[in-house]
Protein backbone atom coordinates (compact mmCIF):
# COMPACT_ATOMS: atom_id res chain seq x y z
CA UNK A 1 0.00 0.00 0.00
CA UNK A 2 1.21 3.56 -0.91
CA UNK A 3 2.24 6.54 1.50
CA UNK A 4 -0.18 9.65 1.45
CA UNK A 5 1.42 12.86 0.71
CA UNK A 6 -1.34 15.38 1.37
CA UNK A 7 -0.58 18.74 0.12
CA UNK A 8 -2.62 21.97 -0.68
CA UNK A 9 -1.40 24.53 -2.91
CA UNK A 10 -2.48 26.96 -0.41
CA UNK A 11 -0.09 25.93 2.20
CA UNK A 12 2.10 28.60 0.67
CA UNK A 13 -0.17 31.37 1.96
CA UNK A 14 0.55 30.19 5.61
CA UNK A 15 3.09 33.04 5.74
CA UNK A 16 4.00 35.41 8.44
CA UNK A 17 6.16 38.01 6.23
CA UNK A 18 9.94 38.90 5.85
CA UNK A 19 12.10 38.60 9.04
CA UNK A 20 9.69 36.08 10.35
CA UNK A 21 11.22 32.44 10.60
CA UNK A 22 7.59 30.95 9.65
CA UNK A 23 7.74 31.64 5.59
CA UNK A 24 5.06 30.12 3.15
CA UNK A 25 7.85 29.10 0.44
CA UNK A 26 8.83 25.68 3.04
CA UNK A 27 6.15 23.71 1.00
CA UNK A 28 6.91 23.96 -1.89
CA UNK A 29 10.45 23.59 -1.90
CA UNK A 30 9.78 20.74 0.07
CA UNK A 31 7.37 19.42 -2.61
CA UNK A 32 10.86 19.83 -5.10
CA UNK A 33 13.00 17.94 -2.84
CA UNK A 34 10.18 15.29 -2.85
CA UNK A 35 10.12 15.45 -6.23
CA UNK A 36 13.81 14.50 -7.14
CA UNK A 37 14.00 12.07 -4.23
CA UNK A 38 11.69 9.97 -2.52
CA UNK A 39 9.13 9.65 -4.99
CA UNK A 40 11.09 8.13 -7.54
CA UNK A 41 10.67 4.91 -5.34
CA UNK A 42 7.06 4.87 -6.24
CA UNK A 43 5.75 4.52 -2.66
CA UNK A 44 4.44 7.29 -2.27
CA UNK A 45 0.82 8.97 -3.99
CA UNK A 46 0.25 12.70 -3.98
CA UNK A 47 -3.29 13.84 -2.28
CA UNK A 48 -4.09 17.45 -3.21
CA UNK A 49 -6.75 18.70 -1.36
CA UNK A 50 -7.72 22.63 -1.15
CA UNK A 51 -10.54 22.01 1.06
CA UNK A 52 -10.82 24.23 4.36
CA UNK A 53 -11.99 22.68 7.56
CA UNK A 54 -15.33 24.21 8.63
CA UNK A 55 -16.09 26.12 11.66
CA UNK A 56 -17.91 22.82 13.22
CA UNK A 57 -14.50 21.22 12.62
CA UNK A 58 -12.31 23.95 14.21
CA UNK A 59 -14.93 23.55 16.76
CA UNK A 60 -14.21 20.42 17.97
CA UNK A 61 -11.19 22.66 20.06
CA UNK A 62 -11.50 25.93 19.35
CA UNK A 63 -13.94 28.69 20.86
CA UNK A 64 -16.60 30.43 18.70
CA UNK A 65 -15.32 33.45 19.46
CA UNK A 66 -11.80 32.63 18.46
CA UNK A 67 -13.09 31.43 15.20
CA UNK A 68 -14.86 34.56 14.42
CA UNK A 69 -12.00 36.58 15.53
CA UNK A 70 -9.39 35.26 13.75
CA UNK A 71 -11.79 35.66 10.60
CA UNK A 72 -12.06 39.20 10.93
CA UNK A 73 -8.70 39.75 11.80
CA UNK A 74 -7.28 38.05 8.79
CA UNK A 75 -10.23 39.99 6.63
CA UNK A 76 -10.21 43.90 8.25
CA UNK A 77 -8.03 43.33 11.19
CA UNK A 78 -8.92 43.49 14.80
CA UNK A 79 -8.06 46.37 17.27
CA UNK A 80 -7.59 44.05 20.35
CA UNK A 81 -5.43 41.67 18.19
CA UNK A 82 -2.88 40.79 20.90
CA UNK A 83 -5.87 39.66 22.83
CA UNK A 84 -6.21 36.37 20.94
CA UNK A 85 -2.79 35.91 19.77
CA UNK A 86 1.11 36.10 21.38
CA UNK A 87 3.42 38.73 19.25
CA UNK A 88 4.96 35.43 17.28
CA UNK A 89 1.60 35.02 15.45
CA UNK A 90 1.74 38.80 12.99
CA UNK A 91 3.68 40.34 10.62
CA UNK A 92 6.86 41.61 12.37
CA UNK A 93 7.04 44.64 10.56
CA UNK A 94 2.98 45.58 9.89
CA UNK A 95 2.02 44.12 13.95
CA UNK A 96 -0.93 43.13 11.99
CA UNK A 97 -2.14 39.27 11.24
CA UNK A 98 -1.39 38.37 7.49
CA UNK A 99 -3.99 38.43 5.31
CA UNK A 100 -3.48 34.45 4.19
CA UNK A 101 -3.02 32.71 7.41
CA UNK A 102 -6.06 31.76 8.68
CA UNK A 103 -7.93 30.36 5.35
CA UNK A 104 -4.31 28.26 5.27
CA UNK A 105 -4.77 27.32 8.74
CA UNK A 106 -7.92 26.09 7.89
CA UNK A 107 -6.56 23.66 4.79
CA UNK A 108 -3.91 22.94 7.08
CA UNK A 109 -6.53 21.68 10.06
CA UNK A 110 -8.66 19.53 7.12
CA UNK A 111 -5.46 17.71 5.47
CA UNK A 112 -4.57 16.14 8.69
CA UNK A 113 -8.30 15.47 9.16
CA UNK A 114 -7.90 14.08 5.72
CA UNK A 115 -5.19 12.08 6.95
CA UNK A 116 -6.58 10.70 9.40
CA UNK A 117 -9.57 9.35 7.22
CA UNK A 118 -7.31 8.04 4.25
CA UNK A 119 -5.09 5.87 6.91
CA UNK A 120 -8.43 4.63 8.86
CA UNK A 121 -10.55 3.92 5.91
CA UNK A 122 -7.80 1.90 4.48
CA UNK A 123 -6.80 4.21 1.43
CA UNK A 124 -2.55 4.59 2.64
CA UNK A 125 -1.24 2.72 5.00
CA UNK A 126 0.70 5.75 6.14
CA UNK A 127 -0.36 9.35 5.29
CA UNK A 128 2.02 12.58 5.81
CA UNK A 129 -0.12 16.13 6.49
CA UNK A 130 2.36 18.78 4.99
CA UNK A 131 1.42 21.83 6.94
CA UNK A 132 0.52 19.69 10.07
CA UNK A 133 1.79 19.55 13.30
CA UNK A 134 0.42 23.21 14.58
CA UNK A 135 0.40 21.82 18.62
CA UNK A 136 0.51 25.36 20.08
CA UNK A 137 -2.68 26.68 19.59
CA UNK A 138 -5.00 27.03 22.33
CA UNK A 139 -9.40 26.91 22.25
CA UNK A 140 -8.88 30.96 22.17
CA UNK A 141 -5.57 32.04 21.75
CA UNK A 142 -2.92 31.72 19.25
CA UNK A 143 1.35 31.02 19.80
CA UNK A 144 4.20 29.59 18.51
CA UNK A 145 3.35 30.28 14.84
CA UNK A 146 0.24 28.06 15.12
CA UNK A 147 -3.52 29.15 14.54
CA UNK A 148 -5.19 26.26 14.62
CA UNK A 149 -4.35 23.14 16.64
CA UNK A 150 -4.86 20.42 13.73
CA UNK A 151 -3.08 17.91 16.26
CA UNK A 152 -6.29 18.19 18.11
CA UNK A 153 -8.84 18.72 16.11
CA UNK A 154 -7.89 15.95 14.21
CA UNK A 155 -7.65 13.68 17.02
CA UNK A 156 -10.86 14.28 18.59
CA UNK A 157 -12.55 13.63 15.04
CA UNK A 158 -10.95 10.29 14.10
CA UNK A 159 -12.13 9.44 18.12
CA UNK A 160 -15.14 10.51 17.32
CA UNK A 161 -16.08 9.47 13.53
CA UNK A 162 -14.35 6.07 14.02
CA UNK A 163 -15.05 4.67 17.69
CA UNK A 164 -11.66 4.93 18.47
CA UNK A 165 -10.28 4.12 21.87
CA UNK A 166 -6.70 4.65 21.80
CA UNK A 167 -4.65 6.90 20.01
CA UNK A 168 -1.08 7.28 20.33
CA UNK A 169 0.07 11.36 19.75
CA UNK A 170 4.03 11.33 19.63
CA UNK A 171 5.52 14.89 19.58
CA UNK A 172 8.81 14.93 18.89
CA UNK A 173 9.16 18.56 17.50
CA UNK A 174 11.85 20.76 19.55
CA UNK A 175 9.16 22.91 21.74
CA UNK A 176 6.89 21.43 23.97
CA UNK A 177 3.15 20.72 22.60
CA UNK A 178 0.98 22.72 25.21
CA UNK A 179 -1.87 23.10 23.09
CA UNK A 180 -1.87 19.24 22.53
CA UNK A 181 -1.28 18.10 25.93
CA UNK A 182 -3.90 20.95 27.77
CA UNK A 183 -6.57 19.14 25.21
CA UNK A 184 -5.88 15.64 26.45
CA UNK A 185 -4.80 15.89 29.75
CA UNK A 186 -7.62 14.22 31.55
CA UNK A 187 -8.16 12.19 28.41
CA UNK A 188 -7.24 8.14 28.88
CA UNK A 189 -8.32 7.38 24.95
CA UNK A 190 -4.73 10.02 23.73
CA UNK A 191 -1.26 8.80 25.03
CA UNK A 192 0.40 11.97 24.40
CA UNK A 193 4.12 11.42 24.44
CA UNK A 194 6.28 14.88 24.08
CA UNK A 195 10.25 14.80 23.49
CA UNK A 196 11.02 18.48 23.20
CA UNK A 197 13.66 21.07 24.41
CA UNK A 198 13.97 21.29 28.57
CA UNK A 199 13.82 25.32 29.29
CA UNK A 200 13.06 26.97 26.11
CA UNK A 201 9.49 27.98 24.87
CA UNK A 202 6.76 27.64 25.75
CA UNK A 203 8.58 26.28 29.44
CA UNK A 204 6.10 23.44 30.13
CA UNK A 205 6.30 19.63 29.51
CA UNK A 206 7.97 18.59 32.77
CA UNK A 207 8.89 15.12 33.77
CA UNK A 208 6.22 15.06 36.74
CA UNK A 209 3.23 16.79 34.57
CA UNK A 210 1.71 13.46 33.86
CA UNK A 211 -2.59 13.77 33.09
CA UNK A 212 -5.08 14.46 36.06
CA UNK A 213 -8.41 12.64 36.55
CA UNK A 214 -9.11 9.51 34.14
CA UNK A 215 -5.91 10.80 32.30
CA UNK A 216 -3.10 10.14 34.72
CA UNK A 217 -0.29 8.58 33.41
CA UNK A 218 -1.73 9.22 29.66
CA UNK A 219 0.81 12.21 29.45
CA UNK A 220 4.37 11.75 29.45
CA UNK A 221 7.07 14.17 28.90
CA UNK A 222 10.76 13.59 28.60
CA UNK A 223 12.51 16.98 28.64
CA UNK A 224 15.87 16.84 26.96
CA UNK A 225 19.03 18.90 27.94
CA UNK A 226 20.83 20.75 25.19
CA UNK A 227 22.97 18.94 22.47
CA UNK A 228 21.16 15.92 23.53
CA UNK A 229 22.18 14.17 19.82
CA UNK A 230 20.75 11.01 18.45
CA UNK A 231 21.84 8.99 21.25
CA UNK A 232 19.64 10.32 23.56
CA UNK A 233 16.48 9.56 21.20
CA UNK A 234 18.07 6.09 20.56
CA UNK A 235 17.83 6.04 24.58
CA UNK A 236 14.46 7.37 25.18
CA UNK A 237 12.77 5.28 22.17
CA UNK A 238 14.45 2.17 23.96
CA UNK A 239 13.89 2.92 27.42
CA UNK A 240 10.51 4.37 27.85
CA UNK A 241 8.36 4.85 24.41
CA UNK A 242 8.35 1.36 22.56
CA UNK A 243 7.96 -0.20 26.36
CA UNK A 244 5.37 2.17 26.86
CA UNK A 245 3.50 1.96 23.75
CA UNK A 246 3.17 -1.63 23.61
CA UNK A 247 1.59 -2.11 26.89
CA UNK A 248 -0.92 1.21 25.55
CA UNK A 249 -1.64 -0.91 22.24
CA UNK A 250 -2.91 2.18 19.95
CA UNK A 251 -5.08 1.88 17.14
CA UNK A 252 -3.61 4.80 15.28
CA UNK A 253 -0.36 6.37 15.66
CA UNK A 254 0.18 10.02 14.75
CA UNK A 255 3.31 11.80 15.16
CA UNK A 256 4.48 15.43 15.06
CA UNK A 257 7.23 17.58 14.50
CA UNK A 258 9.40 19.35 11.79
CA UNK A 259 13.50 19.98 11.66
CA UNK A 260 13.71 22.15 14.59
CA UNK A 261 15.96 19.34 16.43
CA UNK A 262 18.37 19.70 14.09
CA UNK A 263 22.27 21.02 15.10
CA UNK A 264 22.04 23.99 12.52
CA UNK A 265 18.15 25.01 13.72
CA UNK A 266 18.82 28.45 15.26
CA UNK A 267 16.29 28.31 17.32
CA UNK A 268 16.71 25.51 19.29
CA UNK A 269 19.93 23.09 20.30
CA UNK A 270 19.23 19.24 20.36
CA UNK A 271 21.30 18.20 18.17
CA UNK A 272 19.20 15.70 16.30
CA UNK A 273 21.36 14.88 12.85
CA UNK A 274 19.85 13.93 9.40
CA UNK A 275 20.68 10.13 10.95
CA UNK A 276 18.91 11.02 13.96
CA UNK A 277 15.60 11.82 12.24
CA UNK A 278 15.89 9.09 9.88
CA UNK A 279 15.76 6.73 13.29
CA UNK A 280 12.48 8.41 14.65
CA UNK A 281 10.94 7.68 11.32
CA UNK A 282 11.87 3.94 11.53
CA UNK A 283 10.75 3.71 14.95
CA UNK A 284 7.18 5.38 14.07
CA UNK A 285 7.25 2.52 11.57
CA UNK A 286 8.57 -0.20 14.21
CA UNK A 287 5.44 0.88 16.46
CA UNK A 288 2.99 1.25 13.98
CA UNK A 289 3.11 -2.35 13.14
CA UNK A 290 0.91 -2.87 16.59
CA UNK A 291 -2.08 -1.75 14.49
CA UNK A 292 -1.55 -2.94 11.18
CA UNK A 293 0.86 -0.09 9.85
CA UNK A 294 -1.56 2.70 10.65
CA UNK A 295 0.36 6.11 10.91
CA UNK A 296 -0.28 9.78 10.21
CA UNK A 297 2.37 12.42 10.03
CA UNK A 298 2.25 15.55 11.13
CA UNK A 299 4.92 18.01 9.33
CA UNK A 300 5.82 21.65 9.52
CA UNK A 301 8.37 23.11 11.71
CA UNK A 302 12.06 24.17 11.13
CA UNK A 303 13.68 27.14 10.95
CA UNK A 304 17.05 26.72 8.55
CA UNK A 305 15.82 26.50 5.16
CA UNK A 306 18.68 23.96 4.22
CA UNK A 307 18.17 21.83 6.51
CA UNK A 308 13.94 21.40 6.34
CA UNK A 309 13.48 19.74 3.06
CA UNK A 310 16.41 17.49 4.07
CA UNK A 311 15.13 16.10 7.70
CA UNK A 312 11.44 16.01 6.62
CA UNK A 313 12.72 13.81 3.85
CA UNK A 314 15.04 11.81 6.18
CA UNK A 315 11.58 11.32 8.59
CA UNK A 316 9.53 10.24 5.66
CA UNK A 317 12.40 8.00 4.54
CA UNK A 318 12.57 6.27 7.42
CA UNK A 319 8.40 6.01 8.01
CA UNK A 320 7.78 4.72 4.64
CA UNK A 321 11.05 1.84 4.55
CA UNK A 322 12.67 3.72 1.41
CA UNK A 323 16.67 4.62 1.18
CA UNK A 324 17.48 7.88 0.06
CA UNK A 325 21.05 9.24 0.66
CA UNK A 326 21.07 11.71 3.17
CA UNK A 327 23.84 14.38 3.23
CA UNK A 328 24.14 17.16 5.66
CA UNK A 329 24.21 20.44 4.06
CA UNK A 330 26.59 21.72 7.02
CA UNK A 331 29.83 20.05 8.54
CA UNK A 332 28.76 18.76 12.02
CA UNK A 333 30.46 19.14 15.02
CA UNK A 334 32.08 16.46 15.81
CA UNK A 335 33.25 16.75 19.37
CA UNK A 336 31.27 14.04 21.21
CA UNK A 337 28.31 15.17 23.73
CA UNK A 338 28.20 14.61 27.29
CA UNK A 339 24.81 14.81 27.95
CA UNK A 340 23.83 10.89 27.70
CA UNK A 341 24.30 11.53 31.52
CA UNK A 342 21.90 13.72 31.88
CA UNK A 343 19.28 11.94 29.58
CA UNK A 344 19.28 8.91 31.43
CA UNK A 345 18.24 11.00 34.47
CA UNK A 346 15.86 12.32 32.95
CA UNK A 347 14.63 9.12 32.19
CA UNK A 348 14.87 7.63 35.20
CA UNK A 349 12.44 10.53 36.53
CA UNK A 350 9.78 9.65 33.98
CA UNK A 351 9.95 6.25 34.68
CA UNK A 352 9.32 6.95 38.75
CA UNK A 353 6.16 9.39 37.50
CA UNK A 354 4.71 6.91 35.16
CA UNK A 355 5.39 3.87 37.79
CA UNK A 356 1.91 3.83 39.78
CA UNK A 357 0.09 3.87 35.96
CA UNK A 358 2.26 1.35 33.94
CA UNK A 359 3.11 -2.23 34.76
CA UNK A 360 6.18 -1.88 32.75
CA UNK A 361 7.82 0.66 34.92
ZN1 LIG B 1 9.07 23.62 17.27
Amino acid sequence: MKVGIIYSNKLKNYDFGLGHPFRGDRFESFMSYFNTTLSKSGKFEVFLNEEPASDKDLELWHTKDYIKAMQTASAEGVSNLLRYMSGDNVNPTTRQFPEGVEPAARVIVKNSMLACELVQEGKYEKAVSIGGGLHHAKPSYGEGFCVYNDVVVSVKHALRKYALERILILDTDAHAGNGTCQAFYSDPKVLFVDIHQKYIYPGTGYEDEVGEGKGKGYTVNVPLPPYASDEAYKFVFNELIFPLVEEFNPQLVIRNGGSDPHPSDEITQLGLTLDGFRYIGKSVREIAKICDGKEVDLMCSGYKPQVLSRAWSALISGLAGVDIGLEEPFPLRTEKTQMLGEVKNVVKKVKRSLKPYWGRF
